[in-house]
């Protein structure tokens, strides 16, 4: 059965999910998703209440006259899950409605209201709670708009490391399906912690009122961009020394991390190693069973294949 469209016609942001969708078409046409979804379980297009089954995004691409590519942001990439997070503010603004009051009995009403009685029930007005979505090609950053977008969205326009390393991310990191919060991405989050300066992230904290996992992008996404690399990932498993390990990891360490005082380049160091030995034990350990390595924790060796 094809519903008609809903009066009030709602866009769908650019990945937006049904959850967020839902409720902001809702909201706009002075109905709730329950109340909808109610209805279209009383007409038979909806059977149960399961949020994921695949009826109930039909059902509010056909409410919302959507395309048919409306809610098919994958859930899994890469063998991680693509979490859903608050979209740009500003690609997705929030929308303003209204919701009518329940009209009080007219022996129930205060004397205020009676006189409204004949005319409009009272209204509240609303903002709707920010868009959420997938958009796995897209790292921490909104490139359009230039904001940071994971946590407390600020405005990072200026800061070119940022936004270079988030173009990075985008050409090298987001094609090979490591998303934004992939374990090799959390992973580069603490080297990058561990090594920097804490008196050069503060001083730029103050000065740029930017979030400390973003002063710390540029660092973490070079420092993901090597334990990703095929350079990398070819050395492990190796037995004896590794000279060539240990030269590759200290020339990205010089090219990241800034030379500073309290720097700690050492600690990114030893981080990077540890990285490297966890890999070497889960390839050490397959090989004495004769098994495929399986790194789920790390998730990283599928890159090694990939790139043959
Ligand atoms: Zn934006």
């Amino acid at each position: 059965m094809t519903l008609p469209p809903l009066p009030i016609r709602t866009r769908a942001y650019d990945g937006e999910g049904v959850d967020s969708y839902a409720h902001r078409a809702a909201a706009r046409n002075y109905t709730t998703v329950k109340d909808t979804e109610d209805w279209l379980r009383r007409l038979g297009v909806l059977h149960g209440k399961d949020r994921r089954d695949p009826a109930r995004k039909q059902a509010w691409r056909q409410l919302g006259a959507l395309h048919d590519t409306a809610f098919t942001a994958p859930d899994i990439l890469g063998g991680d899950w693509v979490t859903e997070r608050e979209l740009c503010h500003r690609c997705a603004p929030t929308v303003a409605y209204t919701t009518f009051l329940p009209r009080p009995r007219p022996e129930d009403a205060p004397d205020t209201w009676k006189a409204d009685m004949t005319t409009e029930p009272p209204t509240v007005d609303h903002l709707s709670a920010p868009a959420r979505g997938r958009l796995p090609g897209v790292g921490r950053v909104c490139l359009r708009h230039r904001r940071w977008i994971d946590g407390p969205q600020v405005d990072v326009t200026g800061r070119r490391d940022i936004l270079r390393a988030e173009r990075r991310y985008r050409q090298v990191l987001a094609p090979r399906h490591v998303l934004f919060d992939s374990p090799v991405m959390r992973e580069a989050a603490q080297v990058a912690a561990v090594s920097a300066d804490p008196s050069r992230v503060a001083d730029l904290q103050q000065t740029t009122s930017v979030p400390m996992s973003a002063v710390l992008y540029p660092e973490q996404v070079a420092f993901a961009l090597l334990m990703g690399s095929p350079a990398f990932l070819r050395m492990v498993g190796r037995t004896g020394p590794r000279p060539d390990l240990v030269t590759l990891i200290d020339t990205v360490i010089e090219q990241t991390v800034p030379v500073t005082a309290d720097a700690q380049p050492y600690r990114a160091r030893s981080r990077l190693l540890a990285f490297a030995n966890g890999l070497d034990r889960i390839v050490w350990n397959a090989r004495a069973k004769d098994a495929e390595p399986d790194d789920g924790a790390y998730n990283v060796l599928r890159l090694l294949d990939e790139s043959d």
